[in-house]
């Protein structure tokens, strides 16, 4: 079978712009010209000059694009691209412009056809009908709502048999799997670019984070599991620990609607393992055929594993909030306050304990408070420890992440502990480490119980122990491009 190629989708205001762009897309085997925004379209030009082959595009705004000119103009556009020779054109299923595929006999044409509010119950005559017009390629694109969305489309290009004429696509992030795993859909190719909205990330991302290029329809699928995802650094880790470990193996963020939603999925998929996030922590937990003592003690996993007999669960917060300690500080006999009372506090109160410190939990809901500290068998303290009272403090609250990093969960004159341990990891240095740093306590960030956290769940995947440089390079390199992202220069 043909490898599956990346489209890269270009737009521009002005065709001169539209050009500059198009010759700027290093990673693309296709670069998809969207003609429809570009307000002096001069088609000859857009082009002329073209390093490689182009899916010439020109939306119409009832087929959410930008085109606002006559459906006759728009079809003397496309009918230019296919005499100028352009490798494709893309025709929308419902333009009515059979002369231009019937003139072709469907050679070069892409019959499109995109379902922007869910998945279409005639889904399979829609697509029947489609690739009875003869089009060298059919793409369609329905909008997910949740993972199971996706299903169909798997559905439908097994029945197709990767013949290397389908193009499926789930828009929005429940979809990201087709696009990231589009051989497995029987895709011949999938789209990359900037429209966020869309479920799109840019093609850079999907041959270096998500291994694009090495993943084949027999790759093992490994992802994370939550909602929402999109700014989760877990993807770059894993996947670079895959890579410098020669596996062949790819992990991808599976945004469910639901627990029961990702376990449909994963089976379908064949999914061999995943990181939990929030809010699933609790719900898979409770799912899972079998559950380790971490995590039942935890009452909460972060890691599947699928095992012939089903579903096997841990919990790595805790190994990943003790790892970064060592040589750091004793917990025996320490004094440990911790911030918070969600899944990862109960986490740190658990390991805590475990490791012989008397914990006291600090939270704004008393009656969780006091449920976390049952568990490691401490106490439940005011909101906000008092001076004098830890010699570890423990931020287990997202107070003072990214995009809130001026935030601290402590007042500055009340740190006056040995070491201050903030599990929030973007920004790396919070406030919070800042104030503790300038009050003379020691201080430790999130990211290393980050990296420890996904090491173990890597070697309960795969019984391969990855390299922390890795994982950690992978992780700073995706934050600073979050960063960018967020604050452009
Ligand atoms: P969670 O289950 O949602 O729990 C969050 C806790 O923080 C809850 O007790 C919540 O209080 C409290 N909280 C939220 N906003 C607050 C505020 N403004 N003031 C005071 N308390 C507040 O989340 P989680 O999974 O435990 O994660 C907590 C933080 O740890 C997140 O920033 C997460 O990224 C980080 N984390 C880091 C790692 C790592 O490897 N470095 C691992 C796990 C988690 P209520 O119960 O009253 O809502």
């Amino acid at each position: 079978m043909a490898r599956t190629r990346l489209c890269v989708t270009v737009s521009a205001p002005t065709t001169a712009e539209l050009r500059r762009r198009r010759d700027a897309c290093p990673d693309a085997d296709l670069v998809e010209l969207r003609l429809d925004a570009v307000r002096d379209l001069d088609v000859a030009a857009a082009l002329q000059g073209r390093p490689g082959p182009v899916v010439v595009t020109c939306r119409p705004r009832w087929e959410g694009g930008a085109f606002a000119g006559s459906e006759e103009e728009r079809r003397r556009i496309l009918a230019e691209a296919l005499a100028l020779g352009a490798e494709f054109v893309d025709v929308e299923w419902k333009a009515g412009f059979d002369d231009l595929v019937a003139q072709e006999g469907g050679r070069r044409i892409v019959i499109s056809h995109h379902d922007f509010t869910g998945v279409p119950d005639d889904l399979s005559p829609r697509l029947r009908a489609m690739r009875a017009t003869g089009a060298a390629v059919t793409k369609l694109a329905v909008q997910a709502h949740r993972l199971a969305d996706c299903l169909p489309l798997l559905d439908a290009g097994a029945a197709a048999g990767a013949d290397g004429r389908l193009v499926l696509l789930a828009m929005g992030p429940a979809g990201f799997a087709t696009r990231a795993l589009a051989a497995r859909f029987g895709s011949c190719w999938t789209y990359a670019g900037s429209e966020a909205g869309l479920g799109q990330i840019p093609a850079a991302r999907l041959v270096s984070e998500f291994r694009f290029r090495e993943s084949t329809p027999a790759t093992a699928v490994y992802g994370l599991v939550g909602a929402p995802l999109a700014h989760s650094v877990s993807p770059a880790m894993h996947n670079a620990a895959f890579r410098a470990a020669g596996l062949d193996a790819v992990y991808v963020p599976l945004e469910a609607a639901d627990a029961d939603d990702f376990l449909q999925v994963a089976d379908r998929l064949g999914v061999r393992g995943v990181s939990v996030t929030i809010p699933y922590k609790e719900a898979l937990y409770a799912r899972a055929g079998r559950t380790d003592p971490v995590a039942r003690r935890v009452g909460a996993v972060n890691t599947l594993r699928r095992e012939p007999d089903g579903w096997h669960a841990t919990n790595t917060d805790v190994e990943g909030f003790l790892a970064p300690l060592a040589g750091r500080m004793a917990l025996a006999g320490a004094r440990v306050a911790v911030l918070g009372a969600g899944g990862a506090a109960r986490a740190v109160a658990i390991a805590a304990a475990g490791a012989g410190a008397q914990v006291t939990v600090h939270a704004r809901t008393a009656g969780r408070a006091e449920a976390v500290a049952r568990l490691a068998g401490g106490t439940a303290g005011p909101c906000a420890p008092p001076p004098g009272s830890w010699d570890l403090l423990v931020n287990a609250t997202p107070v003072g992440q990214f995009p809130h990093p001026d935030a601290s969960p402590m007042r500055a004159d009340s740190l006056t502990g040995r070491l201050v341990y903030d599990l929030v990891y973007n920004p790396a240095t919070t406030r919070l480490l800042r104030e503790a740093a300038a009050a003379g306590c020691r201080t430790l960030g999130g990211l290393e119980m980050l990296v420890a956290q996904a090491r173990a769940q890597f070697a309960w995947w795969t019984g391969a122990s990855p390299d922390a440089r890795v994982m950690t390079m992978a992780a700073v390199t995706r934050l600073a491009e979050e960063a960018a992202v967020a604050e452009p220069a």
